[in-house]
């Protein structure tokens, strides 16, 4: 085979994980190829839109951890490139007081000596105005907390890989993988060979591991992006400086339901639901059900009384989730030198830069940099199908 086709690790997927991993092994001056089905930039994947919310204040101690690093590597990024990746906003932690899920965020929070402030119902509205707090709820605002701005991190990523040396292939399949010391891939185009391979297909994971004789319990959802319209020019905006917010419950939903200041559309709040209904990437907009933007609808009349109760644009994007919401990053059961980055459970963006750097680390056969036992395959067991 020609050696423009040989390479010490292919990545596949050019997603956040992708796009991540590749540039650390770039970094690594490992000869690394990218291959993405689509042409880039696109929008039927995970990691599209302008933003996504960046926090430390997490339930498990091991996410917090992370992020201590990975805010370190993104700012990595944006000196490296020259480019504004993050913008600090402060994110807002509400639910009930007394239930295990808002408790886990605060503890997690001081237990790290992450700086917070923490709301009193007596204070709350004197620092975050046109927000309505449950009663019995409490808020805690986890002051390291902001906004990426998303589309333009994975373009910069991707930059930096090229100018890394590294070769991004767009608009071709993955269409075979043939395990072995090397590996063998087929695309719609081309067939490559890599000592190692990394998995990082998004939504696709488990129509690409079927090749390699095993399926993870992965489920697709396809979230509605909602964004709402402010009543008050003003009110809800990161100029002036209202914070990114995560409600843990509420009496509309046992889901969280997050929000971002306005800021990429003009006067305009991206409020969502952490949940929506099962779908095919294939065919992601046949899913129709709306109820996820029915339960925003009355949380919104109730508690944001600055916004118009009724999305004023929906866009689309899809979460992968694993049953226990962790991520997977572990080797292929049976063929160490391929690589698994699955299962993001709407969560993984702003670990990019770590998981790609765990990814890399995985896919040369170093010891981790962190302990990957919460995100290991085995911890599945009674759900993987495996015909190995
Ligand atoms: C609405 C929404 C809000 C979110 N908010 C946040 C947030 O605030 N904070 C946060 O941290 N995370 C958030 N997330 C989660 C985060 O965006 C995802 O976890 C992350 O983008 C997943 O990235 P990925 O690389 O795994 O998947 P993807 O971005 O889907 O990338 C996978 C890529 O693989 C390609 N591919 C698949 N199969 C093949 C093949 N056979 N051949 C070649 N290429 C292939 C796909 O085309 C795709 O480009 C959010 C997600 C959504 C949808």
């Amino acid at each position: 085979m020609s050696s423009n086709r040989v390479f010490d690790c292919i990545v596949i997927g050019a997603g956040v994980q992708g796009s991540f991993t590749a540039y650390h092994l770039a970094k690594g001056n490992k000869k690394a190829l990218l291959l993405e089905q689509f042409v880039l930039p696109h929008s039927r994947g995970s990691s599209h839109g302008q933003t996504r919310i960046i926090r430390k204040a997490y339930e498990q101690d091991f996410y917090t951890h992370m992020m201590e690093e990975c805010y370190e590597l993104w700012s990595q990024l944006e000196k490296e490139a020259g480019v504004e990746l993050y913008r600090k906003t402060g994110l807002l932690v509400m639910g009930p007081e007394k239930s295990e899920n808002y408790q886990q965020f605060k503890t997690t929070l001081q237990k790290n000596k992450i700086p917070t402030v923490i709301l009193t119902p007596d204070n709350f509205s004197k620092h975050i105005s046109n927000v309505q707090l449950n009663e019995g709820d409490g808020a805690i605002v986890d002051v390291t907390a902001g906004i990426l701005y998303a589309d333009r991190a994975l373009k910069t990523v991707q930059d930096q890989f090229q100018m890394l040396g590294g070769i991004i292939r767009d608009k071709e399949m993955v269409t075979d993988i043939k395990p072995g010391p090397i590996v063998t891939v087929s695309t719609t185009a081309h067939v490559y060979q890599a000592k190692s391979v990394v998995i990082t297909a998004g939504p696709w994971a488990n129509r690409l591991l079927i090749q390699t004789g095993l399926q993870l319990p992965l489920q697709v959802i396809k979230i509605n992006v909602c964004y709402w319209k402010v009543k008050v020019p003003g009110s809800y905006d990161l100029k002036n400086h209202f914070p990114c917010f995560l409600l843990t419950e509420s009496e509309e939903s046992k889901e969280h339901i997050y929000g971002l200041p306005s800021n990429e559309y003009p006067e305009m709040m991206k409020i969502c639901y952490h949940m929506g209904s099962e779908t095919d990437p294939d065919n992601r907009d046949q899913q129709k059900d709306r109820s996820d933007i029915d339960i925003l609808q009355r949380y919104i009349a109730r508690c944001l009384p600055g916004l118009h109760p009724e999305p004023a644009v929906v866009e689309t994007c899809m979460y992968t989730l694993t049953p226990d919401r962790h991520f997977v990053l572990d080797c292929h059961p049976a063929y160490r030198n391929i690589v698994i980055g699955a299962g993001f459970s709407g969560h993984g963006f702003k670990f990019g830069p770590i998981i790609g750097k765990l990814l890399c680390e995985l896919s040369l056969g170093k010891v981790p940099s962190y302990d990957l036992s919460p995100f290991q395959i085995k911890r599945f067991q009674a759900n993987i199908k495996s015909s190995l």
